[in-house]
């Protein structure tokens, strides 16, 4: 068992009293988990308000001078129904008053956001029985509200020598004048990632409301498996190709300590979630990690016989590209033909031009053009040394009868990636998942 666990709840574990109570009992079952980072108070059900999208209403509506009395009752509301119906002590009716008085005197959006976090901060950290360290203290932002990573090390290492256990809201940190700032959206993933690292923590623990991620899109598979482990790079294309994954910014801070982020679900805690571990901790190939992909690329494929001996036909070619602001998602290439595959929005009002500057630089025999096409990434470690994986691919997808237009292999060895008409994208990935 890891010796230092550093545990965030997301919104939706801590949106009511019930949910604050099956986030003690997971606290309490493993007294590892020592530093704790919630969110706001999320939606209870999909009709519900996230506490945090209230308080950016507050503001909006105090800086045009309209009164936000109704929208604050309603966070008030919310805040003390977990305070009474847990019973705890904390003085929240003082701190609700005071941030109102906030709001109204002109605090900024980001103090005002930050305010969610906080506010669940004391009641967490009051149910549990555990100090209270406010974000501002131990995570610091510049002045242009980058995270300061040096100061906040230094500073969460002398938090963890003065205190065993702390609960410490996440999304938040203060400027170098004391103001507040706030990560982007989503932001206590980032809080509780930069802890994690900050304290040295064996494991980050990210509790949210679903068991870890999926093998593929739900909405394209039926019931598709959960993914046990996966590698930080096959998360990364993973993410790259669509697949919902926690923020690059959120993965970061443990990557570079190789602390693995172990995503679990507040309301199934007996279910083995996803671990995200270190690349190092690679061993072999374990089969299909995860199926996901992107539609809407469009394809350039130019043929020039004898192309491989023409020296800078590849530079001039990538320069085009890059002068038009176009990025190149991935660049196949054949005997005497190569194909540049694009995101389409980046070329839609500059293919014209584009293909004008190939025509012009690199005199190719012919251009064409393919439009609506999608990539489907086959991610799994370790795949392209084993024997199969890719002929399975291959199969399923000719007897779904889905027509690839294209196949790359990552030079990570990590993926295989076919391109395919948008239109076959749904019943190939259905394809791929039933047969690998
Ligand atoms: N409460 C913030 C948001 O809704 C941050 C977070 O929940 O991670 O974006």
């Amino acid at each position: 068992m890891a010796d230092l666990l550093v545990a965030k709840f997301g919104g939706s574990s801590l949106a009511s009293s019930e949910q604050f109570a099956k986030v003690k009992q997971i606290v309490e079952a493993n007294p590892q988990r020592r530093y704790v980072v919630p969110s706001a108070p999320g939606k209870r059900d999909s009709t519900d308000h996230k506490v945090t999208d209230l308080l950016y209403m507050c503001h909006q509506l105090a800086e045009h001078n309209i009164d936000c009395t109704e929208v604050f009752a309603t966070i008030a509301e919310r805040i003390e129904e977990i305070h009474d119906r847990l019973d705890l002590e904390v003085d929240i009716s003082s701190e609700l008053q005071r941030i109102f008085q906030q709001i109204s005197a002109g605090a900024t959006a980001d103090f005002v956001a930050s305010r969610g976090e906080y506010l669940s901060g004391l009641l967490l950290a009051d149910y549990l029985g555990v100090p209270f360290v406010d974000a501002a203290e131990v995570i610091h932002f510049d002045d242009d509200a980058t995270l300061n990573a040096e100061r906040t090390a230094t500073a969460l290492a002398q938090m963890a020598q003065t205190h065993e256990r702390a609960v410490i809201p996440g999304f938040y940190g203060s400027g170098p004048d004391g103001q507040i700032f706030t990560f982007s959206r989503g932001g206590s993933d980032v809080t509780g990632a930069v802890v994690a690292a900050g304290v040295d923590a064996d494991l980050y623990e990210n509790w949210t409301d679903v068991s870890g991620f999926l093998k593929a899109d739900p909405r394209l598979v039926s019931n598709p498996s959960p993914i046990g482990r996966v590698t930080y790079k096959e998360l990364r294309e993973l993410a790259y190709m669509g697949a919902p994954v926690l923020h690059e910014e959120a993965i970061f801070p443990i990557r570079a300590k190789g602390i693995p982020i172990h995503i679990r679900n507040t309301n199934e805690p007996d279910a083995a979630g996803t671990l995200i571990v270190d690349d190092r901790a690679a061993d072999g190939f374990h089969g299909v990690t995860g199926i996901a992909g992107r539609p809407d690329f469009t394809v350039i494929s130019i043929e020039k016989t004898l192309m491989d001996d023409e020296r800078g036909f590849f530079r001039k070619l990538v320069s085009v590209f890059e002068t038009n602001g176009v990025s190149i998602s991935h660049m196949p290439s054949g005997i005497d033909s190569v194909s540049v595959i694009v995101p389409a929005e980046e070329v839609r009002f500059k293919l014209n031009k584009v293909l004008e500057e190939i025509r012009i630089y690199l005199h190719p025999d012919t251009i064409t053009v393919q439009d609506e096409i999608a990539l489907l990434a086959i991610v799994g470690h370790g795949m392209i040394r084993t024997k199969g994986v890719a002929a399975k691919v291959f199969t399923a997808l000719a007897q779904a009868g889905v027509n690839i237009r294209m196949i790359t292999q990552g030079a990570s060895e990590l993926s295989i990636i076919v391109g395919i008409d948008n239109e076959d994208f749904a019943s190939a990935v259905a394809a791929v998942y039933a047969g690998t």
